[in-house]
């Protein structure tokens, strides 16, 4: 397996050469964290954001979609605290000139403790073997311990240091950790200051009318100032939800990691509303569905964790990411949020409308807590892709590079070919391809071997190859090859449909 930093190399590259992600506007050099989306990805997203919603909404009688705009009327931004408050401490080293997230710095050079301690348990296997008790080593060996707490220590100082809005105090912790810029090598550092992530916009045509808008860098605020028109025209009963996905902007400061933060991204996410004093019981229940949904996709248990955060958001009293192992280690996927009633509150106090719910049971009316379920679909997606693309050696010592995409969610679900491009082979292909079209997304390759053709398809994702022979003339029965075990096997036509319906059907693997 190639180290990590090739691994993200490749899943750049491959994303391009096999039409899944483009640079924005290559043309003209592109635009930095911005991509599009190709003829595979854009299916891929697609689906993602399908297994997303049917999970989210029509697997749970109490929550229902919505789809907002995203321009919004300015008070929003300023009632749910973006206006004062959506700010990143940047710093800029003097000698490379390059733009930091001071808190991301002081986060990778925590993190750096953590991998420390890791050597040590792994040295300390290596060296005790089958004896090893791994939980009582962490818990008393002074190194591990040192690591560990000087790691806390760090964040904790930190997370204290950005609640007192005291920048210098952040700067000094930098110094006094020697942190150096990544590029330059030097300490040499400007001071921190506050940025703002949203992107300001015009509404109007004459520079003096035009009234000053914002796009929004979340989608939860136009579910929270629906609330009142979807509970009563839904007759919704606490608790629900409402679950929206779309196009969020945010004016990142530092955008290198391809499309795990961009500028244009995309959300999904659900606001659950409670009863107040309920909302630890369904933080914990989201937290725990949410989880549940990833492993359902196969892509490895232990390439997840949950990370609970010391600092929280001004309006949060718990909060959560569950991390993903991608290419560049743990980094939050999804985060999930105990909001409280600040939202609904804000929203009350600058727009004048009652945003309460009438509960019955209490026989009073309310300002329901929220619990919240955030995920980036380009985070999740670049989460599937890079953890399915993988390169094999197959056992006669040659390679393949695969990308095993859960067949539910891959772009393609099938490829149909004729063995060869005559004797009316491709006809019969082509009569195939006419009957799945309806269900499937499917697609007719005849171009070059067969086996050159088995191999594109590996490389796309797509989980069948169906091909049709001589024998087919005669007896109606083609070979169906499995993307990941290469195994073929012959079955009738009209089992195919019925072969590809199980691999995609969402009660498989959903439940
Ligand atoms: P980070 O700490 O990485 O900046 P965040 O905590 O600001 O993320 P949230 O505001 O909680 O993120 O947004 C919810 C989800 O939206 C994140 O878990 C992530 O998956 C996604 N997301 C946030 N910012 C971006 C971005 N710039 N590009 C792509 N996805 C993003």
């Amino acid at each position: 397996m190639a180290n990590n930093e090739d691994h993200f190399k490749k899943v750049i590259s491959h994303a391009k050469e096999y039409g899944y992600i483009f640079g924005s506007s290559e043309i003209y050099d592109g635009l930095s964290a911005v991509y599009d989306y190709a003829q595979n990805g854009v299916e891929l997203k697609k689906n993602i954001r399908e297994y997303w919603w049917r999970s989210m909404v029509y697997m749970h009688q109490n929550i229902v979609g919505l789809d907002a705009a995203i321009l919004m009327h300015p008070t929003t931004w300023k009632a749910s605290g973006h206006v004062d408050a959506f700010n990143d401490p940047l710093i800029d080293n003097k000698d490379s000139k390059k733009r930091y997230r001071a808190d991301v710095l002081v986060e990778d050079f925590a993190e750096k403790q953590e991998v420390k301690a890791q050597k040590e348990i792994t040295k300390a296997k290596k060296r005790f073997g089958e004896a090893f008790n791994e939980e009582e080593f962490v818990t008393t060996n002074a190194r591990v311990i040192g690591y560990r707490e000087k790691k806390a220590e760090i964040l904790n100082t930190m997370a204290r240091l950005l609640e007192a809005e005291d920048l210098a105090g952040v700067k000094k912790l930098i110094e006094d950790l020697g942190i150096v810029c990544p590029v330059s090598g030097s300490k040499n550092w400007t001071e921190v200051k506050q940025f703002n992530l949203m992107f300001g916009t015009k509404l109007g045509a004459s520079a003096d009318t035009a009234t000053d808008l914002y796009l929004r860098p979340e989608t939860a605020q136009g579910i929270f100032v629906n609330f009142a028109n979807v509970q009563k025209t839904g007759r919704m009963k606490i608790p629900f939800g409402i679950a929206q996905t779309g196009k969020a902007f945010r004016n990142e400061i530092v955008a290198r990691q391809f499309i795990f933060r961009m500028r244009e991204f995309e959300q999904m996410e659900m606001q659950f509303f409670v009863r107040p004093g309920e909302e630890m019981k369904w933080y914990e229940y989201w937290k725990e569905t949410r989880l549940n949904w990833h492993k359902s996709l196969g892509l490895g248990e232990e390439n997840y964790r949950f990370h609970d955060h010391e600092k929280l958001a001004h309006y949060a009293n718990a909060a959560a990411d569950i991390e993903f192992n991608f290419p560049f280690g743990f980094k939050e996927l999804e985060g999930i949020h105990s909001r409280t009633d600040f939202d609904l509150k804000a929203h009350e106090e600058h727009s004048g409308k009652k945003l309460q719910f009438f509960d019955p049971e209490m026989n009073e009316s309310y300002s329901p807590y929220v619990v919240e379920t955030s995920i980036g679909l380009d985070r999740m997606f670049l989460a599937v892709f890079s953890k399915s693309l993988q390169d094999e050696t197959l056992e006669d010592g040659s390679t393949r590079t695969v990308l095993k995409l859960p067949s539910i969610l891959a772009p393609i679900k099938a490829a149909v070919f004729p063995l060869v491009k005559k004797d009316g082979l491709p006809d019969v292909a082509k009569e195939i391809i006419e009957a799945l079209k309806w269900d499937f997304n499917v697609l007719y390759d005849e171009k070059d071997a067969v086996g050159k053709r088995y191999r594109r398809q590996d490389a796309a994702g797509t989980p069948y190859c169906i091909t049709v022979d001589h024998q087919t003339l005669e007896d109606q029965t083609v070979t169906i090859r499995d993307r990941d075990t290469m195994k073929q096997e012959r079955i009738p036509i009209y089992v195919i449909s019925e072969r590809l319906n199980h691999s995609i059907s969402y009660q498989q693997w959903l439940s």
